[in-house]
């Protein structure tokens, strides 16, 4: 067994783990090993399906020391007037230089990919076992541990389903939709959409963009979600007025609002939140992102079968709990039901000899992780740290929205008032919005009187707590 010393250990070199080596080699002199699974770095990213891409610009995804892509406003297309939206392989290709021309380049990182970091520790002592020798080392950290696998990320191609599947049904996953032609000598009859994510979205919108007619797509929905608008997610000053008045109106909705449906509404009507049917009222929010484009074009599939989770697929019948529905013979199911995250209790993130990254800011898992890095070398002691990095709960249900909204903005509210911690922020490519705000031209008495609108709506805060997170 080897032995090497390092100052931080951090298990996972996905997005999260990525963005906290990068802006923990910019703020100290500290050295890093990491350690992943995988044997490229990018984590799940690595196993999405060929077709998919980000839900939110490239402009702030990623770490805070690269840029993604080149800032390019889409000219046509579903995301038309909206800023690039990397591919999942421009994500993985972006990972792979932050790795090599960044971190390794550094001279202060070592990188340990398809290794496996062992449960257990002793003290300051871990250990890692590489996938393909068995070798193990043992690594003794000076400073602390990092888990960045915290929401232990699943895509199709890497979970089971959780119900039966009997022989001769024809599943497969989102992944080997653009393979399907070459696999099998078969055309399907019929194509149904296990799930109600932004997977399924997306499987949807490449089975029309590729053909399929909308007649021979059923679309098994347990739940109706609502999703972000795309045009709110827009760092460019032409949308920025719209933007603040957005972020204005949820605060104000949380006074105004006598239950979490009626939050939604007047964020609908607000032209914040998008939903696939206005005749159903949607019970989930995962954060999903989309253009009005995908929905006008998702909404062509009107198969909608709404009967709860599938409880077992055969080939020519879909299995509920309360209903058993035949499907046409040579039906192509598509698997569309991981859980992208699994929601597990927020614990602090500064731990004795410990960080457990979480999302600090919902939904943007890179700026939270370069946050916790800033935090970690400025921060005078764990309580202060903590402090500012109270974990938001990651919602499922439109009634958990307004507590993660609200300790999404008391957070904010918190970094707001360190002068230090406000000017790395706004200098930050991860936070999108801060310095464009800061650019806005006291002249431009529209843009200043959203702003004024937001700073006014903020000073509701307090009591919308109060009432929200009893
Ligand atoms: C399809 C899709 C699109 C998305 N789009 C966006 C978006 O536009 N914007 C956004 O902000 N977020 C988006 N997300 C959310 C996304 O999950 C995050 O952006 C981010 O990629 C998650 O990174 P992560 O590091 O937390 O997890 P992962 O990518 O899962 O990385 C964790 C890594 O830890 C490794 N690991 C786990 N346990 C161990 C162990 N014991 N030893 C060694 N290694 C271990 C795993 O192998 C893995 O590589 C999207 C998610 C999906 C699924």
């Amino acid at each position: 067994m080897s032995k090497i010393e390092t100052d931080y250990l951090i298990a996972g070199a996905g997005a999260v783990g990525l963005a906290f080596a990068d802006t923990l080699l910019s703020e100290t002199d500290a050295d890093i090993v990491i350690v992943d699974r995988h044997g490229l770095p990018g984590g799940h990213w690595n196993d999405a399906y060929p077709f998919v891409a980000l839900h939110q610009p490239s402009a702030f995804y990623g770490v805070a020391s690269m840029p993604l892509g080149s800032d390019r406003v889409d000219a046509g297309g579903l995301n038309d007037g909206f800023l690039e939206l990397a591919t999942g392989a421009e994500v993985s290709a972006y990972f792979q230089r932050v790795m090599r021309e960044r971190l390794l380049a550094s001279g202060r990182v070592r990188y340990y990919p398809l290794s496996e970091l062992e449960p257990g520790t002793d003290g300051g002592s871990h250990r890692l076992r590489s996938l393909l020798s068995g070798q193990q080392t043992t690594v003794q950290v000076r400073r602390r541990l990092v888990d960045a696998t915290y929401y232990g990320t699943t895509v199709p191609s890497t979970h089971r389903p959780a119900f039966p599947v009997a022989d001769g049904a024809w599943l497969v996953t989102p992944n080997d939709l653009p393979q399907l032609w070459k696999q099998s000598n078969r055309l399907p009859s019929n194509f149904i959409l296990l799930g109600a994510g932004k997977t399924a979205m997306d499987a949807g919108v490449y089975l029309l963009q590729s053909g399929a007619p909308p007649d021979r797509i059923q679309w098994v929905r347990p739940r109706d979600s609502w999703m972000l608008n795309r045009r709110g997610t827009q760092p460019l000053m032409a949308f920025l007025e719209e933007v603040i008045a957005g972020q204005a109106l949820q605060m104000e909705a949380l006074l105004s609002a006598t239950d979490a449906n009626g939050w939604f509404d007047q964020l609908e009507q607000g032209g914040q939140m998008l939903r696939l049917d206005h005749a159903v009222r949607p019970t989930m929010f995962h954060y999903a992102t989309i253009s009005t484009g995908e929905i006008a074009l998702l909404q062509q599939i009107t198969r909608v079968l709404r009967h709860g989770p599938v409880k077992a697929i055969e080939p020519e019948a879909l299995v509920f709990a309360d209903a058993r529905v035949t499907v046409p013979k040579d039906s192509l199911f598509i698997d569309c039901t991981a859980r992208a995250v699994t929601r597990r209790p927020p614990v602090p993130v500064y731990q004795p000899q410990r960080i457990v990254l979480q999302m600090t800011r919902i939904p943007q898992p890179a700026f939270s992780a370069a946050l916790a890095a800033w935090l970690e070398a400025h921060g005078d002691n764990d309580p202060a740290r903590n402090a500012m990095s109270i974990p938001v709960p990651l919602p499922d249900s439109v009634d958990d929205v307004p507590r993660a909204t609200i300790v999404n903005l008391m957070n904010q509210g918190r970094w707001n008032q360190d002068p230090r911690l406000r000017a790395w922020i706004r200098a930050c490519r991860l936070d999108g919005f801060s310095k464009l705000i800061a650019s806005v031209d006291p002249a431009d008495a529209a843009k200043m009187a959203a702003l004024g609108r937001l700073r006014r709506a903020a000073e509701g805060l307090p009591t919308a707590a109060a009432r929200w997170m009893r």
